[in-house]
């Protein structure tokens, strides 16, 4: 029976709330590829909760990890002290990250972990006398968080326009999704890679290049719609960075912990930015946890230009590497070894291409694109209606077929935890397949 439920009093995130006056959606316990609702209804978990959940849900040396530490230490600050377990994850985190990025700076989600990573662009110019490199470059379509640096850099005008006033100076470059030439391309698009020629173009025409502190980029756009990068554009990007002293910064919040089959997204493209913003996937979204992995070099001119004894960076969070973050970040980085999870997505990343694909042809599919674990699936907007089409198929996925998928406008994300078995991948495609016919 469904416990009656007061709706007065949560303000539910990012969410039209008046949807859910009479009948909130509610999970109530989760476990492996599965969550079960209130009203006792399995569900298939095709997004990993929220691109987050890569070993599965509930997994018992995370579960075990976090208790014993909570009975242990619950909280000790890191500020001028510390405690074992964060210096310990810390260096856990850095033996997965490429080898320059060898220090890590804690924060409690993807969001402080942005405007983390901005703060130590802007403050590291600085400190090397270039106090002029304040300009910050992210992309269209691009989330990086709800922090004043995230949705500035960020670029989706639609989380900036209700707070206006005191943005971060950004500029965005175009995204490069493009269906024209790039349509139900597999992995990553053959064309665009010229794309990213942008970059040097604004720098040149728009910018003094003495004026830019760093570029922001997700690998894989995530939020707006699994947007992969085209062939040779990342080293494009990294390229004219290079050239113009830039910092470049991977914003791997979904990307990283195994999401395309390899640590990170950088060791997929063999790219190595100079920082990596990582959260979620990080202690499997068992406790909130964020970080800054950083190039040591950048770290060290900190330690250089402050004077002795003083603080060298005026920032930080009460809970950064709170001990049950740090205790969950050691057991699933423990868990992702064990379990070679991120070869397991590489091995699956093939069957999960060709699962996707055969949706093509079904009604209003005007795109499937994949990479790794990640699928988008876009159709064809109702006019007037952006958005219509795909949230009926999402209501009824998690209705009617027991499916948990997200949407954006009406692209159709999937992102399932990295242990989704082939059978779990037929039942999840087979399953939109089906509701995909219904359209109308
Ligand atoms: N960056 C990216 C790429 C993300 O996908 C997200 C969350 N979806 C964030 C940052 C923000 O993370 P959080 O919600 O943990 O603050």
């Amino acid at each position: 029976m469904t416990q009656p439920i007061n709706t007065d009093h949560l303000w539910m995130p990012f969410t039209a709330n008046r949807q859910f006056k009479d009948k909130p959606r509610q999970l109530v316990s989760a476990s492996g590829m599965y969550y079960t609702t209130d009203d006792g209804r399995k569900i298939l978990d095709g997004t990993a909760g929220l691109w987050c959940v890569n070993a599965g849900h509930c997994h018992p040396k995370i579960v075990q990890a976090i208790q014993q530490q909570a009975a242990k230490l619950d909280y000790a600050p890191l500020f001028q002290m510390g405690h074992p377990d964060a210096f310990a994850a810390a260096s856990a985190l850095t033996a997965i990250t490429p080898p320059a990025l060898n220090r890590v700076f804690f924060c409690n989600d993807g969001s402080e972990g942005v405007d983390t990573a901005l703060k130590i662009a802007l403050a590291y110019h600085r400190a090397r006398g270039e106090a002029g490199r304040t300009r910050l470059i992210g992309r269209e379509r691009a989330y990086h968080g709800v922090g004043f640096g995230g949705i500035a850099v960020g670029g989706i005008a639609g989380n900036r326009k209700q707070f206006g006033a005191s943005l971060a100076t950004a500029d965005h470059l175009r995204h490069p999704l493009d269906l024209s030439r790039n349509a139900f391309s597999r992995g990553l698009p053959p064309y665009g890679a010229e794309m990213a020629d942008e970059l040097e173009q604004r720098l040149l025409t728009l910018h003094d290049p003495s004026t830019v502190a760093a570029v922001i980029v997700e690998p894989v756009q995530g939020s707006t719609g699994a947007i992969m990068p085209p062939r040779g554009y990342l080293e494009k990007i990294r390229a004219t960075c290079d050239k113009y002293g830039i910092l470049l910064i991977f914003d791997e919040v979904i990307t990283g912990f195994g999401r395309l089959g390899a640590p990170f997204a950088a060791q997929y493209f063999g790219i190595e930015p100079d920082m990596i913003v990582c959260a979620k996937g990080m202690t499997n979204a068992a406790v909130p946890m964020g970080a800054v992995v950083i190039r040591q070099d950048i770290h060290d001119t900190f330690m250089h230009a402050a004077p002795e004894n003083a603080i060298e960076f005026a920032h930080g969070y009460t809970y950064s590497g709170h001990p049950l973050a740090a205790a969950a970040l050691l057991a699933t980085l423990q868990v992702y070894r064990e379990e070679s999870l991120f070869q397991r997505a590489a091995e699956m990343a093939s069957h999960f291409e060709d699962a996707a694909h055969s949706l093509k042809g079904l009604p209003f599919v005007k795109d499937i694109r994949n990479l790794g674990l990640v699928c988008g699936i876009e159709l064809e907007s109702i006019a007037g209606k952006p958005g219509a089409r795909a949230y009926e198929v999402f209501s009824k996925a998690f209705w009617e077929k027991g499916l948990l998928i997200r949407t954006t406008g009406d692209i159709i994300a999937l992102s399932p935890p990295l242990i989704i078995s082939k059978e779990q991948i037929a039942e999840l495609f087979g399953s939109l397949a089906d509701i995909l016919k219904t359209l109308k």
